[in-house]
């Protein structure tokens, strides 16, 4: 029995003209003798403003045990909404279709309200209802802890909801349905040059999604990755039955042609902390970087250079912009215990990132990425490498034009 996961986002489900269209293409999935379960996101805007009523209905307490159970409880409704609709919709065009809830499922989660881990799944009968010919229609994005709250997989979250039932079902495959037909090899609303890829492995996507191309949520793909679950990204603005063919997140030996660099990806949700002569000595690091991480505050690239003589040194570390002020305040209370004697942090910054598995195998990647940046003008601040990728962080004007630089230096413009 082939069972299959379809999830549509935001955009797709925008208005209940969208919503119809998503029925009529699963109504023709369902017509191809496929047993489905759609994972549905928040209408477009829709979460952003529950945010916001979030937010403002708290005053100044937006973050904490007293915030944060509650803040999930109003965004997660926006996906309620969603399952009801599409539910209703399907109905209409005579399918058996049902609504399900992140607790009916039971998809139990971590505690940590706002950025959920997924544990598992309670035996609900999801499995009985879609084997049975129902189409289950999800809620993505939220969750149950085990205290029965409701709780969120962060933003962006209903990919991760998509993979994990995909996962739990032993589907054939996860259909990421979006606005865009598939994987780029970097963000198509910024390089019109930019090309869909046909296949991408889930090593490179993995770094993708986390330098941030958010086409797909990176826990998603560590989840796929992880479960061997079969994920394709493609458009939701297709018609039922039209050649859709999207990009298959697979396994790095199913990619016969490997690029050096496949993608090119930016984040301006970046901050850049500089700690001004920080005593040079053991235990000094370990003290800053453990109070961080205590704090869950996720620290990216390091960088200590001894600028100030043998017994001081300045550290440069990045985090993102919303971190940053609570890493501040931190540092800044702790300044005598760990000794240094400044600090300063910049938000207008941007990590710039090329991608690629063929890194591996090759040299001189740095070295064409270094060069055409430096043709453009833009100095780079901070550098860090892993096997398949090279980032940079830059000056945040320079982003776009950066990008632009480096797609077409490694050959990856559509010609
Ligand atoms: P959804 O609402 O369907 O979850 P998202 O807005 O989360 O959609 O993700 C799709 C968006 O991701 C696209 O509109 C595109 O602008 C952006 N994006 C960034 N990088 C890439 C990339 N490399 N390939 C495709 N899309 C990308
Ligand atoms: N609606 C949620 C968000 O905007 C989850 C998602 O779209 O995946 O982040
Ligand atoms: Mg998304």
């Amino acid at each position: 029995m082939q069972r299959t996961v379809l999830k549509f986002g935001g955009t797709s489900v925008g208005d209940l003209d969208r919503i119809a269209h998503v029925a009529d293409l699963v109504s023709w999935r369902a017509s191809q003798g496929e047993k489905l379960a759609v994972i549905v996101s928040a209408m477009a805007g829709e979460t952003n403003k529950l945010v916001g009523f979030a937010r403002g209905a708290a005053g100044d307490n937006l973050s904490g045990p007293s915030f944060d159970d509650e803040y999930d409880v109003v965004v997660s409704s926006g996906e309620q909404v969603t399952s009801g609709l599409l539910a209703l919709a399907l109905r209409k065009r005579g399918l058996k279709a049902r609504s399900w809830l992140g607790w009916q499922l039971a998809m139990k989660t971590s505690s940590a309200h706002g950025k959920a881990r997924i544990m598992g799944f309670e035996n609900s009968g999801l499995l009985d209802a879609v084997d049975g010919g129902e189409i289950a229609v999800i809620a993505g994005f939220q969750g149950v802890t085990d205290e029965g709250r409701v709780s969120t997989l962060g933003r962006g979250g209903s990919d991760t909801s998509a993979v994990a039932v995909a996962a739990a079902l032993g589907a054939e495959s996860c259909d990421i349905y979006t606005d865009v037909d598939g994987v780029y090899t970097t963000d198509p609303r910024i390089v019109p040059q930019a090309r869909r890829l046909d296949k991408i492995s889930y090593e490179e996507m993995l770094e993708m999604a986390s330098l941030g191309a958010k086409v797909l949520q990176t826990r998603s793909v560590e989840l796929a990755m992880n479960h061997q679950v079969r994920v394709r990204v493609l458009s939701s603005f297709a018609q039922p039955g039209e050649d859709n063919p999207g990009t298959y997140v697979c396994s790095e030996d199913e990619i016969v042609e490997k690029q050096i660099v496949n993608g090119v990806t930016y984040s301006r949700d970046e901050a850049k902390v500089t700690l001004y002569g920080v005593e040079d000595k053991p235990g000094v690091s370990a003290r800053i970087f453990s109070m961080l991480a205590d704090a869950g505050v996720n620290v990216d690239m390091i960088v200590q250079a001894n600028a100030r003589g043998p017994e001081r040194a300045n550290m440069v570390f990045t985090c993102t912009s919303a971190d940053s002020e609570n890493a501040e305040k931190l540092l800044l209370n702790s300044k005598a215990d760990i000794g240094f004697e400044s600090l300063s942090v910049s938000r207008d910054v941007a990590k710039v990132s090329v991608i690629g598995v063929g890194m591996k195998s090759h040299t001189g990647v740095a070295g064409t990425m270094f060069d055409a940046l430096y043709r453009k003008g833009i100095n780079i601040d901070v550098i860090s490498t892993s096997e398949i990728k090279i980032s940079v962080l830059i000056d945040a004007a320079y982003t776009e034009l950066a990008v632009r630089a480096l797609h077409t230096a490694f050959g990856l413009d559509a010609t």
